[in-house]
C-alpha cells in the first residue's frame, strides 16, 4: 500500500517505514512535490494533526497521514504542549527551546527554595513530563486517529548527541539516568510516543481489508 507521510523529516520517514514494514511504500511531502510549510494553527495536538493530514489530502487526494507531537511538563502546567516546536520563538531552535524549559524549571525551584528559607511550606516542582504524538490517517477518504505517549522527566542538564528536538533533556522512565539523546535510535523507537502511535496505526491497517 502506498501512503504519503506529511513530513519533510527524513528521520521520521525512515522510522515510519521501519515500523510499518513490508507492504507499505511511504513517500515524503517532497517526494510528491509539496514544498510549502503545512499550516498548524490548531489549539491541540489532535487539531494540528488533523489539519496537516487534511491539507495534504486536499492536494493529493491520496492515502496519507500526518503526526503532531508535544511535550508536556507538569510543573509548567502542561507547557510547551501545542507550542513545543516554537516554544522559544518562531525559528524553532531546539537549543533555545530546551534552554527555556530548563530555565523555567530552575526559576520555579529557586522560588521554592526562597519560600522554604522563609519557613513557608511549598511543594517541590515536579519534573515529570511526557511526549504525546497524535497521528491522523486518511485512508480511502476516511479519517482515523492514533495516539502514543512516552512518560519520563526533564533532566537537570542536556546530555547526549543522538536524536533531535528535546531528546537531550528528556529521561524516559524505561532508561533512568540516560536521556533520549544518550540511547540508540532503535532503543528510542521501541518506546517512543511516535513509535507507539505508528505501531497502533500499523496494527489497525493490518486488520483492514485494503
Ligand atoms: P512535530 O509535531 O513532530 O513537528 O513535533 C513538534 C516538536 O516537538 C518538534 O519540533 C520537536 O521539537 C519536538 N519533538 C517531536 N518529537 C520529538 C522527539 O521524539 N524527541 C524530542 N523532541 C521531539
Amino acid at each position: 500500500m502506498k501512503l504519503v507521510f506529511a513530513t519533510g523529516n527524513s528521520g521520521k520517514l525512515r522510522e515510519a517505514s521501519e515500523i510499518l514494514g513490508d507492504g507499505f511504500e511511504l513517500s515524503s511531502l517532497a517526494q510528491v512535490g509539496i514544498t510549502e510549510d503545512i499550516p498548524e494553527t490548531g489549539n491541540t495536538l489532535r487539531a494540528n494533526s488533523l489539519q496537516k493530514a487534511q491539507y495534504l489530502y486536499d492536494i493529493c487526494a491520496c492515502n496519507c497521514f500526518a503526526d503532531d507531537t508535544g511535550l508536556e511538563v507538569d510543573a509548567l502546567g502542561g507547557a510547551p504542549g501545542v507550542y513545543t516546536a516554537r516554544y522559544a520563538g518562531d525559528d524553532k531552535d531546539f537549543n533555545k527551546n530546551m534552554d527555556k524549559v530548563l530555565h523555567e524549571l530552575e526559576v520555579l525551584e529557586s522560588e521554592r527554595s526562597m519560600a522554604a528559607s522563609l519557613g513557608l511550606k511549598t511543594k517541590k516542582p515536579s519534573r515529570r513530563a511526557r511526549f504525546k504524538s497524535v497521528i491522523t490517517l486518511i485512508i480511502n477518504g476516511e479519517i482515523k486517529m492514533f495516539e502514543g505517549t512516552l512518560e519520563g522527566e526533564i533532566a537537570r542538564e542536556k546530555s547526549g548527541n543522538g536524536g533531535f528536538g528535546y531528546d537531550p533533556i528528556f529521561i524516559a522512565d524505561e532508561y533512568p539516568g540516560q536521556t533520549l539523546a544518550d540511547i540508540t535510535e532503535e532503543q528510542k523507537n521501541e518506546i517512543s510516543h511516535r513509535g507507539k502511535a505508528l505501531r497502533a496505526m500499523a496494527e489497525w491497517l493490518k486488520t483492514q481489508n485494503l
